[in-house]
């Protein structure tokens, strides 16, 4: 595997490294965006509460078994989707 370049310094760090050598910032591999994630728990708690609305009552739980079922299949669809993402996060600390 390539080094990688830090977007922020430019310097380069090996595949594997946790943090940039030039600027200390935080490499993260593999992780769907967070705002993505959020979205996807949003989208099945609505999903849950307009299935369970729908169904009858007395099966009004299988609403949320399958917005449960959808909440995972995506996370793992986001995962997969994003595991050769490599995200650069820069903490800017004040000392
Ligand atoms: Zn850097």
């Amino acid at each position: 595997m390539s080094d990688l370049i830090c977007p922020h310094c430019t310097k380069e760090a090996p595949h594997g490294a946790k943090v940039c050598q030039g600027c200390q910032a935080e490499i993260h591999y593999g992780e769907p965006p967070r705002i993505l994630m959020l979205l996807l728990r949003i989208v099945s708690v609505v999903l849950a509460i307009v299935l369970a609305i729908n169904f009858s009552s007395d099966i009004w739980y299988m609403g949320v078994i399958v917005a449960v079922g959808g909440y995972f299949a995506g996370r793992a669809l986001l995962r997969v989707k994003y595991a050769d993402e490599i995200d650069f996060l820069r903490i800017y600390k004040t000392k």
